[in-house]
């Protein structure tokens, strides 16, 4: 037996080893069927083993893999940057800068906004803003940013202490209100906080459109996106949308924030953006950031030895073309739908899952000990991981996330399959969760 000496110490637990994908399927060694219910990381949003997306790989392979990022650009890089500003462009052109995961497109996002600053002069606007239930990414700058309790608690001492805003969190409103009486108090948290640091302190504000794997699917009410714009416009600092898990069509809309008709200045993507083919990731800043870095010092203060390399552009370029040739952002909207309606109905007849949201195919499930009071399970009870443990049984992968109070670990799943499920494989879908929550219940 070949042991990885890399892999194994890591390893909390015992994994299938997986042979191979097709589809929305994943099958391992023994030789099990696994329908794949969340995407893996909410990633392959075209299933696995895609023919056309294996074409593309092996084309650009055979020409070139590697350049190094300031002695080459790539055509397959330009190509991309082109299609991402088509697609997400409008009022301002958007500029492209690619690294290799989520984490890595936060922290870029965050150089470009305080360096957008200092290339004016201004060199105490330096704080980033986000909210207190998010995740921005695993590494040091991202984790200082996110509200993820369990992903941070260890590495506290090397994080950034920076102020939090309230989260858009209906269901537990931190304010105990009720929308639209409540009048966005979360939304206002913004500039509360702002007006204690002083705006000339406060570079940037970051968010989920849609917050994820920190809040099992957290979408704010109507309104809360275009105060949050008008604020930042206010009190002149960037908004920067971590579309990492929202972006690329998994909503329902290229963007997440689409659904609110606003436009961030700066945007991350990842995830969805190579469908797991690649590693690769992005930072796009609008005209409005650049301009000042452009007049400045004309080059961003970062960068990765494997940024914007041909062979990973040129498989989500392959990717980005699949999904628009297929439209398969207009059968995300209609199987979401779907989804939805069917997963209300379990939630309906369950005396465990207290919440049911999300948008298109991005849908989270809050399970709480008791709906009326939302009390939620014991920590110890370990829900979430039960769900996903029985759910594999069963030949289901679903998502595990952060869900209930702040601070408190509360139990939620994310539902969120490839693109091009059908209705048929989402009715099994649902049958399989319903006999998986069945057993915990
Ligand atoms: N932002 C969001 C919203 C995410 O969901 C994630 C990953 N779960 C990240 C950033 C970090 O991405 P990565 O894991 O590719 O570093």
């Amino acid at each position: 037996m070949v042991r990885s000496l890399l892999i194994k110490p890591m390893m909390n637990e015992q994994y299938p080893t997986v042979t191979h994908g097709d589809g929305i399927y994943l099958f391992d060694k023994t030789g099990k069927k696994y329908m794949d219910g969340c995407s893996g990381a909410v990633t392959a949003s075209i299933g696995h083993a895609n023919k056309e997306i294996i074409e593309a790989m092996h084309d650009q392979a055979k020409k070139v893999s590697f350049v190094y990022r300031s002695q080459f650009t790539s055509e397959p890089a330009e190509q991309l940057a082109i299609k991402l500003n088509e697609l997400i462009g409008g009022a301002s052109d958007y500029w492209s800068f690619f690294v290799n995961s989520g984490s890595e497109a936060i922290e870029t996002a965050l150089k470009i906004a305080i360096q957008h600053w200092q290339e004016q002069g201004n060199y105490r606007k330096n704080i980033i803003l986000s909210r207190r239930i998010s995740y921005h990414g695993i590494t040091i700058g991202a984790l200082s940013l996110s509200g993820h309790v369990k992903r941070r608690e260890r590495f506290v001492p090397l994080l950034e202490d920076w102020p939090l805003v309230a989260p858009p969190y209906c269901y537990r409103c931190p304010f105990r209100q009720k929308h639209p009486d409540c009048q966005l108090f979360c939304a206002n948290d913004l500039e509360t906080v702002i007006e204690r640091i002083g705006d000339n302190q406060v570079a940037a504000f970051i968010a989920e459109p849609i917050v994820g794997a920190a809040g099992g699917v957290i979408v704010p009410p109507p309104g809360y996106y275009e105060r949050i714009r008008e604020i930042c416009d206010r009190f002149n600092i960037l908004f920067i949308a971590d579309e990492v898990m929202t972006g690329l069509g998994r909503t329902g809309e290229i963007l997440g924030l689409d659904h609110w008709g606003v436009k961030a200045d700066i945007i991350a993507l990842g995830k969805g953006l190579s469908a797991g083919y690649t590693p690769i990731a992005a930072a796009l800043a609008s005209e409005k950031v650049m301009e000042p870095i452009l007049n400045g010092s004309n080059s961003i203060m970062s960068g990765h030895t494997l940024s914007a390399n041909p062979q990973s552009a040129a498989v989500a370029f392959a990717v980005v073309h699949f999904i628009e040739k297929n439209r398969l952002i207009e059968k995300v909207r209609e199987n979401g739908a779907y989804l939805m309606q069917k997963l209300q109905a379990l939630a309906a007849k369950n005396s465990t899952i207290g919440d049911v949201r999300g948008k298109g195919l991005m849908i989270g499930l809050e399970f709480v000990a008791d709906k009326k009071t939302k009390q939620p399970f014991p920590p110890e009870a370990s829900i979430t991981k039960k769900i996903v443990d029985i759910a594999r049984d069963k030949g289901l992968l679903v998502y595990p996330a952060q869900a209930g109070k702040e601070g408190v670990q509360g139990d939620a799943i994310i539902i969120a399959p490839p693109f091009i499920i059908t209705k048929q494989e989402i009715d099994v879908l649902v049958d399989l969760l319903e006999e998986t929550i069945g057993l915990i219940s």
